[in-house]
């Protein structure tokens, strides 16, 4: 078994998975494999399968708008898998009017790689909001999720509070989160000079 930053099993494979998500409904899952999703049911759709067998809708039927509502609605979805998967397709789509659905996804779930999906996402997505619950964030009781928010901080390093967010990081009680705000402000202060 590879070890893996977290030292811990589920966290690898959650990494797999979410690692290099491409836009649309594919995701790449290790090497090139890709799988698609249905964007009405989630169904897994076979290789250039144009029809759902399950819903029998056309995946071309749907449009953008409908997609990101879509997207939206799924972050309700029981399953945790299919809400990660609207949660970073909302990311890559820079959804400015998600961010909010995305914070109270945060505050309710209790899954720290949910929680971490949601901070990657709205890190890409950006503005105030999206800081805002990125600082609400870095006192989250999970050190995965804490570790990713520092990581998240460093797309945002015109902000002020940047820098004090990461200082105090630097007394998170998480070695892993530590360390990691140390590299990200060595980072951030070398990026200034
Ligand atoms: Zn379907």
């Amino acid at each position: 078994m590879t070890p893996t930053r977290f030292g811990a099993v589920g966290v690898s494979k959650f990494h797999r998975l979410k690692a290099s998500g491409r836009p649309a409904w594919g995701f790449f899952v290790g090497g090139n494999l890709m799988i698609f999703y249905c964007p009405n049911c989630w169904n897994e759709l076979l290789d250039g399968q144009q029809l759902c067998v399950r819903c029998h809708q056309e995946v071309s039927s749907w449009d953008e708008k409908t997609f990101e509502a879509k997207l939206l609605q799924s972050l309700s979805h029981p399953e945790p898998m299919t809400q990660m998967r609207a949660v970073y397709l909302l990311g890559e789509r820079k959804a400015t009017q998600a961010v909010g659905a995305l914070a109270e996804l945060f505050r309710r779930t209790s899954n720290p790689f949910l929680k971490s999906e949601v901070v990657e996402a709205v890190a890409k997505i950006g503005g105030d909001s999206a800081f805002s619950l990125l600082i609400e964030a870095l006192q989250d009781p999970s050190f995965i999720v804490r570790g990713e928010v520092v990581n998240a901080l460093t797309k945002f390093p015109e902000r002020g509070a940047v820098e004090g967010a990461l200082e105090r990081a630097l007394k998170d009680p998480s070695f892993y989160v530590r360390e990691t705000a140390k590299q990200t402000l060595e980072g951030l202060r070398s990026m200034s000079e």
